[in-house]
């Protein structure tokens, strides 16, 4: 059994996290509930800075918010100086909500809507990640039309095909994201941009994927933007002050995960950027990193309450709990996997081997396929671990179930900071036949 962060065998037997037993935690609050160890996020932000400051580079670290997006997190981000990743419109306004500092929101996506840009121009956010032409486009005439500026980075692909699983691959070739570098497209983007009165150019930009292990595939990817970089520099004479090295770093969810700490990725990246600075007599552009999944995915546990069981003899046992998909879509979207012990039962032999199943109407709702845990009965409380990045924020009212409510748990303090859904909440959009009249106010 792996335990993560400050996780805990108490003296009851019980799984505890910073201390707080999870099954009071689990009776108190309801299941499911997710329950992010904050001690655990903090070591994994100060780890990244650190490395760069060992190094002596000058980096921003952007947690990446798609992973999990809330106002508490936001704040948690703020206390440690990181900078913040959004993906749209609704990330932009909890940060704003959040009172996040805008000039370190660095905004991405391969789609912004126009009124998604202004929003950003509003807000006066850090930096706009440039992905395609239409972009350019919009993000310009917006600038001419204010004479305001904004700072952009390209979002390039540099062609690195990381081995992962393919609907989390973005950095090769044939991709929705981004310019490619090989093509001429990224030069035909940088050409666009360079000199322009309202445009501030960073730099570069490139996210290669999701929970790669390869250290490998980030510096090939670092060395193709450096590469690029390099040329800008001898043919226009501009010096990118800012790489972007993207996400990606992958984390353990079972035992068969090995990866390297957060922290190597990002120190190989960077030796290699340091070597061809030195090489090309070029200066030491500010690396930027976007950790998502490594910076909050170990942190989450999600508590289950044990609901039926089902026998298939000489199969598979099925133990259903009161999530599922709803509450964590990975497994059944990619075939994600993941780890379970039995929160309540943690001294016992966690060798009972059975398919822990969700709640909802799909044959394909199985959180895990093959788990090993203590023998469970109605009513024990069950941990997944390693649930806090895409879990709740790909979360959906599948069966209208009503979204968990998640608990931050930090030196033996605990505190709500999602409350859970009610099932009003679940209705809260719906309108009755008749009652508003179309085109009326609702
Ligand atoms: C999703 C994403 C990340 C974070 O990826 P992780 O695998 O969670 O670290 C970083 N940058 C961009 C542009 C992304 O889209």
């Amino acid at each position: 059994m792996h335990l993560y962060g400050t996780q805990s065998i108490n003296e009851r037997g019980h799984l505890a996290i910073a201390g707080v037993d999870t099954v009071d935690l689990a009776h108190t609050c309801g299941t499911p509930l997710i329950v992010y160890d904050i001690a655990l996020f903090r070591e994994r932000a100060k780890a990244f800075k650190e490395t760069f400051k060992s190094m002596g580079i000058q980096s921003q670290v952007a947690y990446a918010s798609k992973a999990f997006s809330s106002i508490a997190i936001y704040e948690i981000a703020q206390q440690e100086d990181l900078s913040l990743d959004v993906v749209s419109g609704g990330e932009l306004f909890t940060a704003v909500a959040a009172g996040f500092p805008r000039e370190r929101i660095h905004f991405h996506g391969n789609n912004k809507s126009y009124t998604e840009l202004q929003h950003a121009f509003d807000e006066k956010i850090g930096c706009l990640v440039i992905d395609n032409f239409s972009e350019i486009e919009m993000v310009k005439e917006i600038a001419e039309m204010r004479k305001e500026k904004m700072n952009v980075l390209i979002r390039v692909t540099p062609g690195v095909k990381a081995s992962t699983h393919d609907y989390i691959t973005t950095g090769q070739e044939d991709s929705k994201f981004g310019f490619d570098l090989k093509n001429g497209q990224a030069d035909e983007a940088f050409l666009q941009l360079f000199n322009h009165p309202y445009i501030g150019l960073l730099g570069m930009h490139c996210h290669i994927g999701s929970q790669i292990f390869e250290s490998d595939a980030f510096r090939l990817a670092a060395e193709a933007l450096m590469s690029k970089m390099i040329s800008w520099h001898e043919m226009h004479n501009f010096v990118c002050p800012v790489l972007n090295l993207g996400g990606g770093f992958g984390i353990r969810y079972t035992d068969e995960d090995k990866p390297l700490e957060p922290s190597a990725y990002v120190k190989e990246m960077a030796t290699i950027v340091l070597s061809m600075t030195r090489n090309y007599n070029y200066p030491v552009p500010e690396i930027w990193i976007e950790p998502g999944r490594s910076l909050i995915g170990d942190a989450g546990t999600t508590l289950y309450t044990v609901g039926s069981t089902k026998e298939v003899p000489g199969v598979r046992t099925y133990i259903a709990v009161d999530g599922g998909m709803s509450d964590n879509i990975r497994p059944a979207l990619y075939g994600a996997k993941y780890t379970a012990v039995t929160a309540n039962r943690m001294n016992e032999p966690q060798s009972n081997r059975v398919t822990i199943a969700g709640k909802c109407c799909e044959s394909g709702d199985k959180l895990i396929e093959e788990a090993y845990i203590a023998k469970t009965t109605y009513g024990d409380i069950l941990a997944i671990t390693c649930t806090g990045a895409y879990g709740y924020s790909m979360a959906s009212n599948y069966n209208r179930l009503p979204k968990p409510a998640i608990v931050f748990c930090e030196n033996g303090e605990k505190q709500l900071v999602v409350r859970r859904e009610t099932y009003e909440d679940v209705i809260r959009l719906d309108i009755p036949l008749q009652k508003v009249k179309w085109g009326e106010k609702i």
